[in-house]
């Protein structure tokens, strides 16, 4: 195999995440010194982020990205975007007792949505107009926040950051009920943006729901040839750099000795690096890759205190369900507005916490009285052959990665029972005699999601969105094992890239971003960090590869 076998860092997956930190690495250091290595099981990098085809119809497995010129740019690569039109998202409010529904668009630009509001509940102008400056509010404060603060910067933070600590340990659900809200119909729509991040509003952390709504508000946007050239052309930028991607190559052991990291293993092969950052599941990388479980930690590490007492209240994420349907030419999917980036069709708010409460006991939602689930036609926007997504999360290990690897056949028969009833209800509320225009069916269950992303169970991530595992709870990117790194800021693909550039802005001392938690561009920004300090970041990084 080609390539070196001594790095000055290596990346464990080709996600979003790992892309972002190879880059972001390759950006800042000079890479005939210290070579950069990015590590991938599956064939293909983008981890979550791909499009698959079935018979010349193409599905994306993502949905949507708010505006990331500033990371784009940062990158240097260009990415065709196509921004959702007037109609950001739709809310399909079905009543199963009268068989209808109530549809409610959120329409793009924060000041438009909020008149569009204000128009259909004008009794609740005062509250939607805080709810919307308390948004901007919590937004700019981000411009603050430091990832590691030192002190004096910690006691910053706290002045010039009021309404983040406030939010921060509080659920979307509480953020909402702070603005006295009364129309249950207006909790509905804004509560939509819960599904955005993958949890009902009882549970999701307010900071990250209140700020996906504003930025999403803002612009958002699906590539043109789908999600699967956003990491080709991170994949490309990182080559054309000098990094180096490996697929098809599973790392099964993270190597360490006396609290230090040394490399990794897939195999047979050994790669060492001092610095090794880690995107794969938190509970697979400590236990399975670390080999350290609650007895061994100890022994192996000393007396370990903060890091793994954060580390045993993580809660993953659950997983999902998805019935990608190809169809004919006959139905106007664009006509019928599913241009936008998502449709939410529910029974409401309560179905989607009930959804997660029986998710707890490992079942799933499937009553006729309640139901939620989110609908995407990408080709409505992007065009091709005419495709409808339909997603539901959370949807529950129950035992069916048991049942593909021992009965495949009864595996397929049992998924598309499951399809069945979400097909029924997108027919009755949504799109009237859909079944006659379905040419192809491909349904990924958890254990689709658990094969291809490494998952426990299909686990979305190892992150859910709740405020225990979120800003300032969340688990520190530097773990006990020196040299050792797992950046996860939150779900989502801009968190994600941000991670990245946050765990290699940790390394150099600042070189991407200094300290901030969020990245700004500025025209010449990293050439005016090395002019400055060109040696102090050389000897930082030799001193790392020393170790090894
Ligand atoms: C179905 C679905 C829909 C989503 N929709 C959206 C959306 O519309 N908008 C949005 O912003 N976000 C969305 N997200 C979330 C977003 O896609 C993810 O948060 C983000 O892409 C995660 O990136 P990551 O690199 O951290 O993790 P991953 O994408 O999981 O990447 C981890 C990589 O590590 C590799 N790996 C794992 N173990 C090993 C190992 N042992 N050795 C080598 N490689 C390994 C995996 O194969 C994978 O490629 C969605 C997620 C899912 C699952």
């Amino acid at each position: 195999m080609a390539g070196k076998r001594e790095y000055g860092l290596i990346v464990i997956g080709a996600g979003m995440t790992g892309l972002s930190t190879a880059l972001a690495w390759a950006e800042t250091h000079d890479l005939d010194r210290e070579p950069v290595l990015v590590l991938e099981k599956e064939p293909a990098p983008g981890g979550c982020v791909t499009t698959f085809a079935r018979e010349g119809y193409r599905f994306d497995t993502v949905q949507i990205i708010p505006d990331i010129s500033d990371l784009l740019k940062f990158y240097r690569i260009p990415l065709d975007l196509v921004p959702y039109g007037h109609c950001l998202a739709r809310l399909f409010l079905a009543d199963p007792v009268k068989k209808d529904v109530r549809v409610y668009p959120v329409l793009q630009g924060r000041e438009n949505f909020r008149d569009y509001l204000v128009g259909l509940f004008p009794e609740e102008e005062e509250g939607l107009n805080r709810f919307f400056d308390y948004g901007q509010k919590l937004l700019d404060e981000l411009e603050h926040l430091k990832t590691e603060p030192t002190p004096l910067q910690g006691l910053a933070i706290l002045i010039k950051c009021p309404g983040i600590i406030r939010q921060s340990g509080r659920t979307y659900r509480q953020y909402l009920d702070s603005f006295r809200f009364r129309n249950p119909d207006l909790m509905e729509i804004l509560d939509l943006f819960s599904s955005f991040s993958g949890l009902s509003g009882d549970r999701c952390a307010a900071l990250l729901t209140a700020c996906a709504a504003m930025t999403t508000l803002q612009g958002s946007y699906r590539p043109r040839s789908g999600f699967i050239s956003f990491p080709h052309s991170l994949r490309k930028a990182l080559e054309t750099r000098g990094g180096e991607i490996l697929t098809g190559l599973c790392v099964d052991r993270i190597l360490h000795k006396e609290g230090r990291v040394q490399g990794v293993r897939c195999g047979e092969e050994i790669f060492r690096a001092s610095r090794v950052v880690c995107t794969a599941d938190t509970h697979v990388m400590v236990e399975e890759m670390l080999g350290l479980g609650p007895v061994t930690r100890e022994r192996v590490l000393g007396p370990v205190k903060g890091w793994f007492k954060k580390y045993a209240r993580v809660k993953s994420a659950p997983s999902s369900f998805t019935v990608h349907l190809g169809l004919d030419e006959k139905l106007d999917l664009k006509g019928m507005g599913f241009d936008c980036g998502y449709n939410v069709l529910t029974t409401g708010r309560a179905a989607h916490e009930k959804a997660f409460d029986l998710w707890e006991k490992g079942e799933r939602l499937t009553g006729e009285e309640e139901f939620h689930m989110a609908v995407i036609s990408p080709s409505a926007l992007i065009g091709g052959k005419q495709t409808l997504i339909i997603h539901v999360t959370p949807a529950a290990a129950e035992d069916w990665e048991e049942l593909r690897a021992q009965d495949y056949d009864a595996y397929r028969a049992r998924k598309k029972e499951a399809a069945r009833y979400y097909i029924d209800k997108v027919e009755e509320y949504m799109i009237p005699g859909l079944k006659e225009h379905i040419r192809l069916t491909d349904i990924s269950t958890p254990a689709t999601y658990a094969r291809y992303l490494g998952t426990k169970g299909g686990a979305n991530s190892d992150m859910l969105n709740v405020p225990s595992n979120f800003g300032m709870y969340r688990l520190p990117t530097r773990t006990p094992v020196e040299g050792l790194f797992l950046p996860k800021f939150s779900n989502g693909i801009w968190p994600s890239l941000m991670a990245g550039l946050q765990v290699v802005d940790m390394m150099t001392g600042g070189a991407v971003m200094e300290g901030r938690s969020r990245y700004v561009h500025r025209e010449n920004q990293l050439s005016f960090f090395f002019s400055m300090r060109r040696k102090p970041s050389a000897q930082v990084t030799n001193a790392g590869a020393s170790r090894v």
